[in-house]
């Protein structure tokens, strides 16, 4: 049976158990908890590979792809080197930020379709 995928996409976009939305989906940066902390739903037989950084480059890089155009076209005249530090800066922060979300809404959509080690799962009390 399919689990609803829109509340189990809100939790896991937030970093936090497809299951239950309170326990965290990670117990650092991008390493994923073996079980969620609070209702032990197993959460290691996510596959997100290289999903996460793909997504994470395709937002990224149209974000500031159309920074550096409107920048171009109505910004203030900023030199090479400072348009260089602003533009590594955003690219470096958006990524960062972006990566662990995407690893975590895909890990939550893999549980809700019960993708690859998921299918077996029984369900676990919220
Ligand atoms: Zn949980």
């Amino acid at each position: 049976m399919q689990r609803p995928v829109w509340p189990a996409l809100k939790r896991g976009f937030a970093g936090n158990c497809p299951n239950c939305g309170k326990g965290r989906m990670f117990k650092s940066y991008l390493k994923v908890n073996d079980n969620c902390p609070v209702c032990d739903t197993p959460l290691h037989h996510h596959r997100a590979d290289d999903a996460p950084p793909y997504f994470t480059l395709l937002v990224a890089c149209h974000v500031i792809g159309a920074a550096i155009l409107l920048d171009l076209d109505f910004g203030p005249a900023l030199s090479m080197l400072e348009q260089t530090l602003l533009f590594s800066a955003l690219a470096i922060v958006l990524c960062l930020t972006l990566l662990p979300v995407f690893k975590g809404g895909l890990i939550a959509y893999q549980w809700a379709l019960r993708m690859h080690g998921f299918e077996d799962e029984p369900e676990y009390p919220v």
